[in-house]
């Protein structure tokens, strides 16, 4: 009897692998038709510069429009995009659709404003990374110190002596680079060291319970001062409420970024935007 049991058992759990592994061959398959079939599109949120009030960058964040989807979000397609490899053409569309976009912006008049995009591992190490930045920028004639490329820590710590040359490569050419969730990785601060980096993000891990949590009011605060103190920028992101908001810009946080600003949006909404946060009110002294 147990043996017939365990028999079934098997045969249960394979129809149900199967099940998992034909859904997934078929996400896979729609994601690689995804980018022939101009499916993916890039979302922006603005970040507020805590001295002047004004927009002063925006984040692009990359949604699938599935036809039988909706609507899908970076974290159930990303880690899929990067098991396959299609992270490198799509992050290629990405990085372009965002320069593009940004010279859109430029030549619509606007007030010029960083551009920040997200790398992932594959796309980092890829080795014609530099020059297909370079080639882009070029093409468009745009500022390289307008593009703000997102990395993490583990990105750069997996293979460090590779990241040093191509961060290296990158600050000549005049883009700049921010490690985002900055103080959620394993490494230590002794890497800042060796890697030429412009920006530390606060992640919103941190942020969340600012400033209630006291632990977490530490972390964002030295954040804030190390990357001061190191004549970098900083950027807090998921600032959600006024408190977070008044606390990160007491500790003299450079840019914010999160929900009370602005959720994501597509390109046409951020020029509304524009327009409303001008009217922010000016921080004193
Ligand atoms: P991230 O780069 O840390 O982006 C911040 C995430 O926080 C975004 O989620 C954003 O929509 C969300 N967020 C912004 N403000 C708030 C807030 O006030 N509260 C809360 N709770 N969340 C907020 P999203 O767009 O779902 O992206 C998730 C992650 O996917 C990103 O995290 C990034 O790691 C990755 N990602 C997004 N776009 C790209 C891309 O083009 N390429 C690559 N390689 N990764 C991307
Ligand atoms: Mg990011
Ligand atoms: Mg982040
Ligand atoms: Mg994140």
């Amino acid at each position: 009897h147990a043996k017939k049991h365990g028999r079934n058992n098997y045969q249960y759990y394979t129809a149900d692998m199967n099940a998992a592994a034909y859904e997934r061959l078929m996400l896979e398959t729609n994601l690689r038709r995804a980018l022939e079939r101009e499916e993916f599109r890039l979302y922006y949120q603005p970040q507020i510069d805590v001295q002047s009030g004004a927009v002063t960058g925006v984040e692009a964040l990359i949604r699938w429009q599935s036809p039988e989807l909706g609507l899908v979000s970076p974290g159930e397609f990303i880690p899929l995009l990067e098991e396959t490899g299609l992270i490198v053409p799509v992050g290629e569309w990405v990085i372009e659709t965002a320069c593009r976009q940004m010279k859109e912006w430029l030549d619509a008049g606007y007030p010029s404003m960083t551009m920040a995009v997200n790398l992932s591992a594959r796309q980092f190490h890829q080795v014609d990374l530099v020059e297909r930045i370079a080639q882009i920028l070029q093409e468009l004639n745009l500022p390289p110190e307008l593009l703000e490329l997102e990395l993490t820590e583990s990105m750069v710590m997996e293979s460090v002596d590779s990241a040093v040359e191509i961060l290296h490569k990158l600050k000549r050419m005049g883009v700049k680079v921010a490690i985002d969730d900055f103080g959620t990785g394993v490494s230590s601060l002794g890497y800042l060291k060796h890697f030429p980096v412009d920006t530390l993000k606060i992640s919103h891990d941190f942020v969340l319970n600012l400033p209630r949590d006291s632990v977490d009011a530490s972390i964002a605060s030295a954040v804030i001062n190390l990357a001061r103190n190191m004549q970098l920028s900083s950027v807090a992101e998921g600032v959600e409420n006024a408190e977070q908001m008044d606390f990160l810009s007491g500790q003299d946080c450079e840019r914010l970024q999160g929900y009370l600003f602005s959720r994501p949006v597509p390109a046409e909404k951020i020029a509304e935007l524009l327009g409303t946060w001008q009217a922010m009110p000016k921080k004193s002294g």
